[in-house]
C-alpha cells in the first residue's frame, strides 16, 4: 500500500498579493495572485499548504490596510483562506503593527497558528499550537512542528511584544520531539520562520552566531527531521541535506517550494522517495478571483499612494544608483537625517536607505515615501559616548573594502541576502572613512562642529528602533540609556513633515568622507 503527499510551503510574502511594482505600477513577479493559480492546479487530496511567516508587513497595500482598515478583514488572510492553507507560523515582521493587528489576522485566518516557542507571561503558547499531527486518508501521520527566530526582542518595539516570550529554538525544539514522538508519527516536518547560519556546502559560519538563524543547528542537533521549512533570509533553497529536505521559498511571492513524498505500509509506513522542487511565479498568470477579492484594498492602496504631499524646489531627488547614492550620500539621506533630528530634539542622526530606495520626485507623493523608506520603524534617541559613537562608526566602515583597486561593497552585505540597509549615515558630526585601512582603524578623523570628538564626550543619537535595539549587529547600541522613544511610525513622521514643509530645500552637509 502506497500514499504520497503534496506540501507547497510559501514563506516571506510581505503582504504582497498583486503581481505589481508599487514604485511604479509596472507588472513584476511577485504575489500570491500568481502563485495562488498554480497552487490550484495540485490535487487536493493529502496537500498541504504552509507559510512559515512575514506574511503581513512589506507592501503599501498592508501599510494602507493597517493605517485606514484596520478593523477590516485582513486581505492576506482572505488570500490564505481562499487557498484553503493549512497551517501559519508567524515571522518576526508580523509583529511590526503591533498585538491587536497580528492577533485580528490570525483570528482571520482558516489555517492553524502553529508556534512552539513564543510564550505568555504565563508562561502558555501565545499562538494556537506548538505543533500538529497530519493524518492523510490512508493514515500516514506527518507531525508539524512551528517555530519563530528567537531574535524578535532584538528589532521589535517594546509595547508590540509586551508580556511575550521568546523561548530559544533549539530547546524547544528538543522538548517538543520528546512529546512528538509519543504520538508515533511516520514523518517530521519542521517549519521555522530563520535561516541558515552556516554555508550548507562548507559548514562555515556565514553570519553571526546570534541566534537569529539557527537552521543549521536544527540540522545538526536532529537529524531524525525529515523536511524542513526555512524563511527570514530570502534565499531560494531546495535541497535534500543528509535525510532532511531543507526549503526556503525566496520572498515577496516570487515563487514556492512543493515537495512529494511517498510512503509505503509494510509493518508500519515508511517514506520511500521524495521529490522536491522551486516553482518560479515567473510563468503563472495571475487568478483572477485574487484581484477581485482585494480590489477595494487595492483601490484605497493606489489613492493613497499618488496623493501628494509637497514639491522639491528645483529638481527631482531620485537615486539613480544605490552604491552612489551611499559613497557621496544622496541628499535625500541628509533630507531625512534632518527630519529625525527635529522630531527628536537629537544632537546627531543616523539613518539608512533600504536596499533599493526610490527617493522622491519633484512632485512628491506617499508612493515616494514609502518607496524610499518602506520599513516599519519607529524612532529612539539614545545616549551615547564619543567612543562607542566611534565603534558604531568602524562597524559601518565594514560597508567598504577594496577590489581592483577601487573602493566597493563588502561581500557579507550582498550575501547570503541583500543588507545595504545595515549601512547608516550620520548627521550632526563629520567624519572620514578611509577603506584601505584595517577594520576597526578605519575612521581617521571624527568631529562635531570641526571640534574633535573625545570618547569622554556624550551625545544624544536618534536612530529607529531595529537599530536602537542591536539590529544589524550594532551591539554598541543595544543598553544604552534610552532618552525618548517616538511611538509613530516614522514613514508617517515623514509624510507630515513634508505635508507641513510643502516645499522641500534640499541641502547637502557634505559631511561624510569615504575615501580609498
Ligand atoms: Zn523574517
Amino acid at each position: 500500500m502506497n500514499e504520497k503527499i503534496t506540501i507547497l510551503h510559501t514563506s516571506d510574502i510581505h503582504g504582497y498579493i498583486l503581481p505589481i511594482n508599487y514604485t511604479n505600477n509596472q507588472p513584476e513577479n511577485i504575489g500570491l495572485a500568481k502563485i495562488a493559480s498554480e497552487m490550484k492546479t495540485y490535487k487536493k487530496d493529502n496537500l498541504i499548504l504552509i507559510d512559515t511567516g512575514d506574511t503581513l508587513q512589506g507592501s503599501p497595500m498592508m501599510y494602507v490596510h493597517h493605517k485606514y482598515l484596520e478593523n477590516s478583514f485582513q486581505p492576506m488572510a482572505k488570500v490564505l483562506n481562499y487557498l484553503s492553507y493549512d497551517y501559519y507560523i508567524p515571522g518576526n515582521h508580523d509583529f511590526n503593527y503591533g498585538k491587536a493587528y497580528l492577533k485580528n489576522f490570525t483570528n482571520n485566518l482558516n489555517a492553524t497558528t502553529l508556534c512552539a516557542n513564543i510564550m505568555t507571561s504565563e508562561n502558555k503558547l501565545y499562538f494556537g499550537k506548538s505543533f500538529d499531527i497530519y493524518t492523510t486518508k490512508q493514515g500516514v501521520k506527518i507531525a508539524i512542528i512551528g517555530l519563530t527566530t528567537e531574535y524578535i526582542p532584538n528589532w521589535e518595539q517594546a509595547s508590540h511584544i509586551k508580556d511575550i516570550s521568546f523561548n530559544s529554538v533549539i530547546e524547544t525544539l528538543r522538548k517538543t520531539l520528546l512529546e512528538i514522538k509519543l504520538c508515533n508519527p511516520d514523518a517530521i516536518l519542521v517549519a521555522y520562520h530563520g535561516g541558515f547560519e552556516k554555508d550548507l556546502d562548507s559548514h562555515k559560519l556565514i553570519i553571526k552566531d546570534t541566534k537569529e538563524n539557527v537552521g543549521s543547528a536544527i540540522l545538526e542537533e536532529f537529524p531524525e527531521i525529515d523536511v524542513l521549512l526555512t524563511g527570514h533570509q530570502h534565499r531560494q533553497i531546495i535541497r535534500k541535506i543528509n535525510n532532511t529536505i531543507i526549503s526556503q521559498p525566496s520572498k515577496n511571492g516570487e515563487g514556492f517550494s512543493t515537495i512529494e513524498l511517498e510512503f509505503q505500509k509494510n509493518d508500519s509506513w515508511q517514506l520511500i522517495s521524495s521529490n522536491f522542487s522551486f516553482r518560479n511565479s515567473l510563468d503563472f498568470l495571475p487568478d483572477q478571483n485574487i484581484i477581485d477579492m482585494v480590489s477595494s484594498e487595492e483601490k484605497l492602496t493606489q489613492e493613497k499612494l499618488n496623493q501628494v504631499i509637497g514639491f522639491i524646489e528645483n529638481k527631482a531627488l531620485l537615486i539613480n544608483n544605490q552604491f552612489e547614492a551611499r559613497l557621496n550620500k544622496h541628499p535625500i539621506v541628509t533630507l531625512i537625517n534632518k527630519i529625525q533630528l527635529e522630531v527628536s530634539d537629537a544632537m546627531i542622526s543616523a539613518m539608512s536607505l533600504a536596499n533599493e530606495s526610490t527617493g522622491f520626485k519633484q512632485k512628491i507623493t506617499v508612493r515616494d515615501v514609502l518607496s524610499t523608506y518602506p520599513f516599519a520603524n519607529t524612532l529612539t534617541v539614545v545616549q551615547i559616548s564619543g567612543d562607542k559613537l566611534k565603534v558604531a562608526l568602524e562597524e559601518n566602515a565594514k560597508y567598504f573594502t577594496i577590489k581592483d583597486n577601487q573602493i566597493a561593497i563588502s561581500e557579507e552585505f550582498s550575501t547570503p541576502k541583500k543588507q545595504h540597509y545595515n549601512y547608516d549615515m550620520f548627521d550632526g558630526i563629520e567624519y572620514t572613512i578611509k577603506v584601505s585601512n584595517p577594520i576597526g582603524q578605519r575612521i581617521t578623523s571624527l568631529t562635531r562642529k570641526g571640534k574633535a570628538i573625545k570618547p569622554t564626550d556624550s551625545f544624544s543619537l536618534v536612530l529607529n528602533n531595529y537599530r536602537a535595539t542591536g539590529g544589524g549587529d550594532f551591539e554598541i547600541f543595544r543598553n544604552l540609556d534610552i532618552v525618548s522613544e517616538i511611538p509613530k511610525d516614522f514613514s508617517v513622521i515623514i509624510i507630515e513633515y513634508i505635508q507641513k514643509t510643502k516645499t522641500i530645500s534640499p541641502t547637502n552637509t557634505n559631511n561624510i568622507k569615504v575615501i580609498k
